[in-house]
């Protein structure tokens, strides 16, 4: 059975470096306790699996790199903005040995020099033959972690390879050259201070980008892995977020700022001082990311500068001044193309509807979603018309002076991966 939605576009473009999102498998195989896939009922048991067509693939890059664009996903690939590989299944589950279907896009990638991010926690991707293929592309690979213990990780990841497999793939990958982030991800409650030993583990293997998030929950009262993650992890998560004021946020419950802020800012710093830039992944604190993609640190790695007309790229601007305006994202990429087909019912009502009507109409909606206020130490000030805009934004003295210095210079890696130690300030 063909998958026929395995390449789109995510909502998350109005702040995300990397929304499109490229599945190879409709299910995902692994059984992570804290999945949002399986939560809203977006991943499928894998026995009813689809899978992508990697011939249409292949044919689509081989359309966009003669030209002919007819899409906002074709706008995203004759552009070079990397794909994503494993937005809501895992790209190498036990059945890719068997079925190749993520190699198969992998060989068309390479083919046409595609930029590509594999988020995995699979050990396929550190077969021989994978990396040979990933060591001849744009490619980079991106592995998820949240303990060094294996009998943890086996119950709160269940059916993936468990930690210690991971960090031996990562070295794997590392070893070949290729470029590996870790996302530590998610912060497990009661074990805080083991982000520490995850970081100083990732830098032993090679990995040069580390990012952070922690965990959320979502609010849905039916969610099926609720009572799994409450006995893997051997506590009533709920009752604990809600010990820790645990704020609603749109679908989730998000542990306030004021306890991971603190602690997101001693992770960078043990980051960079074992020579990997660092990901704030958590949506209000990604502007204290080093770079501009947070997650898997592309724009650091190599891959191109990622998709930045959004708000993160706004607010990054705002270093040097403290004002959010649209105006600074003004002269940066965007695609023109309708993205009726991916966005809700509102935004569809809009007579045209495109990447840029959507990142200008959410900027002061207030209503929903994102808009640069989401973001910590963001504020709306001066109604009124602004730059095109309804609302101006203003980003305080305390978080500039936390934000990496502007110019990704500072941290780039040096030729042997790792950021030059007198740079780190
Ligand atoms: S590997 Fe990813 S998609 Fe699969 S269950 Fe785990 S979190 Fe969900």
């Amino acid at each position: 059975m063909g998958y026929r939605y395995s390449l789109s576009l995510t909502s998350q473009f109005p702040f995300c470096g990397i929304p499109l999102r490229l599945d190879t498998y409709s299910a995902c195989q692994f059984a992570c306790r804290y999945c949002f896939a399986s939560a809203r009922g977006g991943n499928v048991p894998a026995s009813r699996a689809a899978v992508a067509d990697h011939s249409s693939f292949a044919r689509r890059l081989e359309r966009v790199s003669k030209g002919f664009v007819s899409s906002v996903v074709d706008e995203f690939l004759a552009e070079k903005i990397p794909i994503h590989l494993g937005g809501m299944s895992d790209p190498f589950p036990p059945m890719e040995s068997g079925l190749g279907v993520t190699l198969l896009h992998l060989l068309a990638a390479r083919e046409f020099q595609q930029p590509i991010v594999v988020s995995t926690k699979g050990c396929g991707v550190a077969s021989d033959r994978v990396i040979e293929v990933l060591a001849g592309g744009p490619f980079a690979v991106q592995v998820s972690l949240s303990t060094l213990d294996d009998s943890l990780s086996a119950a709160v990841d269940a059916g993936a390879p468990v930690s210690s497999e991971r960090l031996r793939t990562m070295h794997l990958l590392s070893s070949a050259g290729i470029p590996v982030a870790c996302r530590i991800q998610p912060v497990l409650p009661g074990r805080e201070s083991e982000v520490f030993d995850l970081i100083e583990a990732c830098a032993a293997v090679g990995v040069r980008h580390v990012a952070v998030e922690h965990l959320k929950l979502p609010i849905e009262r039916d969610w099926p892995n609720r009572k799994r993650l409450d006995s893997a992890l051997r506590m009533n998560v709920k009752e604990r977020f809600e010990l820790y004021g645990a704020k609603r946020h749109g679908r989730e419950w998000v542990l306030p700022v004021s306890l991971r802020l603190p602690a997101v800012l001693e992770y960078r710093d043990h980051a960079r001082r074992l020579g990997m830039s660092f990901g704030a992944a958590d949506t209000d604190l990604l502007h204290l990311s080093d770079g501009a993609v947070c997650c898997s640190g592309v724009d650091l790695l190599g891959l191109g500068q990622g998709f930045r007309f959004n708000y993160l790229e706004a607010i990054r601007s705002a270093k040097a001044h403290g004002r959010v305006e649209l105006a600074s994202i003004e002269e940066k990429w965007r695609p023109s193309r309708s993205i009726a087909m991916y966005v809700n019912s509102t935004s569809r009502s809009r007579p045209s509807c495109t990447v840029e009507t959507e990142v200008r109409a959410k900027w002061s909606s207030g209503s929903h979603g994102v808009t640069p206020a989401s973001f910590y130490g963001v504020e709306a000030h001066n109604p009124g018309q602004h730059n095109g805009s309804a609302v101006q934004y203003l980003l305080n003295d305390e978080v500039r002076a936390l934000m990496a210095p502007p110019g990704d210079h500072i941290v780039e890696h040096s030729r042997n991966g790792r950021i030059q130690e007198e740079s780190i300030t």
